[in-house]
């Protein structure tokens, strides 16, 4: 049922129309937005705004939490293989629920061949790992994929394909994956907004790929003078797959570019795309390239709580393995 936003102090009948129409259609959007984003609105000053804010967050439990709390959140983080048993130790376990995880890496280093396979991977129980104390059986039933392409990379054959290698049918997963082509990225970033919809209407929406993240932001704001802008709008958009790996205890895999670094004299001679912006909204962050014949290097280099490390995995006709 949907929340009656009349109930928030100084939202009246008009109010709650207006937030309804910019897409604020609970406290839980409320609760999670920022005065900037409330203000846009059209009649809502910046104290209604934060006044708004506070009551959702009281509403929805948002707050200070304890330490047992946060653990037991934690403990419902639950992990999901890339098909390459290194590459899972690296991760201590598999691509972590609740985070959202960046693969940057040159052309043909294996990015979009690891987005295909855990779209197939998330449809094979064994492939899935989670703590039974702490993940509720069935909210990992019937798991659903959203794949966001924006460089027109997703096939449909290559799923099949790597399902039939581990013994599954192509079918199923194509069932179960949900695929938006965007163009620019204002489609990119209106088809993350919809993810929330899509699981309200009860899809359970269990990993959301964005593949990739920055080559339409790249595009369309050139120059320095756009700069800011882009990061403003890449920034909105990372808090969006923040939000959607928290509350909905998804997996969100990011794909990126990588460009040359003016000023690297030592150490890597390549960053990811995004600056600050990508970088700290993405909880893991790896680094891919090219080794031998169908070998692959993934290192990670940036973790909360794992050490930096570097895993060989393959992409063989059967899809990504050791
Ligand atoms: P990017 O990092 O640019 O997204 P991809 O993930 O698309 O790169 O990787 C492309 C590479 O994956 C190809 O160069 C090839 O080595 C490998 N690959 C793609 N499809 C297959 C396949 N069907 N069988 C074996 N290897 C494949
Ligand atoms: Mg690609």
């Amino acid at each position: 049922m949907a929340d009656v936003l009349t109930e928030l102090p100084g939202v009246g009948p008009s109010t709650a129309e207006k937030l309804i129409e910019a897409g604020y259609l609970d406290f839980m959007k409320i609760a999670t937005a920022t005065i900037g984003e409330l203000t846009d609105i059209e009649g809502i000053s910046e104290k209604a705004a934060a006044k708004m804010i506070m009551a959702a967050r009281d509403l929805c439990d948002l707050g200070f939490k304890s330490g047992v709390e946060l653990l037991r959140q934690r403990q419902s983080v639950w992990r999901l293989s890339t098909g390459s048993k290194e590459l899972d130790t690296v991760l201590a376990g598999g691509l972590e629920s609740q985070s959202v995880t960046e693969f940057a890496g040159m052309y043909g280093s294996g990015k979009t061949q690891i987005m295909h396979q855990s779209c197939v991977n998330l449809q094979i129980a064994g492939k899935i790992y989670a703590d039974l104390e702490g993940v509720v059986e069935e909210e990992l039933e019937h798991p659903k994929a959203v794949y966001i392409d924006t460089e027109g990379t997703f096939r449909p054959e290559r799923v099949v394909q790597m399902a039939e290698g581990l013994g599954i049918d192509g079918q199923l997963v194509l069932d179960n994956t949900f695929v938006a082509r965007a163009y620019n990225s204002d489609m990119q970033m209106l088809f993350a907004e919809k993810i929330e919809d899509l699981i309200k209407g009860g899809n359970n929406i269990k990993l959301v790929i964005i593949d990739s993240l920055t080559s339409t932001f790249r595009n369309e704001f050139t120059g320095r003078g756009k700069l800011a802008e882009r990061q403003q709008k890449l920034g909105r958009h990372m808090a969006t797959l923040n939000k959607l790996a928290d509350l909905y205890n998804c997996i969100v895999l990011v794909t990126n570019q990588v460009a040359a670094k003016p000023d690297a004299f030592f150490g890597v001679a390549e960053q990811a795309i995004g600056g600050h912006v990508v970088g700290h909204a993405a909880t893991f962050r790896f680094f891919l390239r090219k080794s031998k014949g169908d070998k692959r290097v993934a290192k990670l280099y940036d973790s909360p709580h794992l050490p930096d490390s570097e895993a060989v995995f393959r992409i063989t006709e059967k899809g990504i393995m050791d």
